[in-house]
């Protein structure tokens, strides 16, 4: 698929950010192309339609700019799925474990029923950790999730692993 080219020559890598040694894979400039950004959409949108997917879950907060069209496209709700303390509502919350420390996933309570199918998205996988954490939130109030996917998966980190069974798509496969 040539789209993929286009999508991936439009991520840019910004060395050394957040700190010394990370190559952060910047999604803003995949943004700044239209073609590449509806080509995104599109290609998530093609896999998903008609899988009888009622939830696009987005993990805050690069989750929410690819989230939110995909739900529109295959007729899901949108869910977010946010940092701590930023959902006004009664929330359900899952920890968990960061290069140091823990951090910490919310959900709103009643934004889900047991039983849906849920799609969880976001921009990229590097540990798994966070991907994770969004499957046991949605997977505790009895949502079955269909799958993860993101734009840029990390493969040398392995984050595909930490997911067991669980399948995970992406349209970026970066080293
Ligand atoms: P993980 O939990 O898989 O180790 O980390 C994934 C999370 O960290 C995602 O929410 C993702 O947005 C963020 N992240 C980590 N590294 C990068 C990066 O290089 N670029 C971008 N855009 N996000 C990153």
């Amino acid at each position: 698929d040539d789209r993929i080219a286009r999508i991936s020559s439009a991520i840019r890598v910004i060395p050394d950010f957040p700190k010394p040694g990370i190559m952060f894979q910047d999604i803003t400039t995949l943004l700044l192309d239209p073609k590449a950004f509806k080509d995104t959409i599109d290609l998530f949108v093609e896999r998903y339609k008609g899988k009888d997917i009622s939830v696009v879950a987005g993990i805050e907060a690069r989750g929410f700019i690819f989230g939110p069209p995909i739900a529109l496209a295959i007729g899901a709700k949108f869910v977010p799925m946010r940092k701590p303390k930023k959902l006004p509502g009664e929330v359900i919350s899952e920890e968990y474990s960061l290069e140091y420390g823990t951090d910490k996933m919310e959900m709103h309570v009643g934004a889900v029923q047991a039983g849906e199918r849920a799609l969880v998205i976001d921009d990229l996988i590097a540990t798994g950790g966070t991907l994770c954490a969004a499957i046991r939130l949605l997977e505790r109030v009895g949502v079955h999730v269909v799958e993860c996917a993101c734009v840029i998966e990390l493969a040398d980190l392995k984050g595909r692993e930490r997911l067991g069974d669980k399948q995970l798509f992406v349209l970026v496969s970066s080293l």
